[in-house]
């Protein structure tokens, strides 16, 4: 089995403003953030705030819909994710 890439963001659409602190800046990115054992999550944020290495902080059922999202941007389910964090990629 292929390793899955959860960090690709190559699927993950950009939005209109900083998910974390919430302002309409120049040089939105969408990066990637681990929200505990949930899974990875994409978010678009500003400069200051992705380079600033703290992952925002969102509610719990944020953290999920978010997650599943980028599940959605990567093509795997939930489960796939669920997967790939427990085994680093790998099927045992
Ligand atoms: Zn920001
Ligand atoms: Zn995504």
């Amino acid at each position: 089995m292929r390793a899955l890439d959860l960090d690709d963001t190559s699927g993950c659409p950009l939005g209109v403003r900083c998910e974390s602190c919430g302002i309409e800046a120049e040089g939105l990115a969408v990066v990637t953030a681990a929200m505990g054992s949930l899974g990875v999550a994409c978010l678009t944020m500003c400069p200051t705030c992705a380079g600033s290495g703290t992952p925002p902080n969102v509610a719990v059922a944020t953290a999920v819909r978010l997650v599943a999202q980028h599940c959605g941007h990567l093509g795997i389910t939930f489960d796939d994710m669920a997967e790939a964090l427990d085994g680093g990629g790998e099927r045992r």
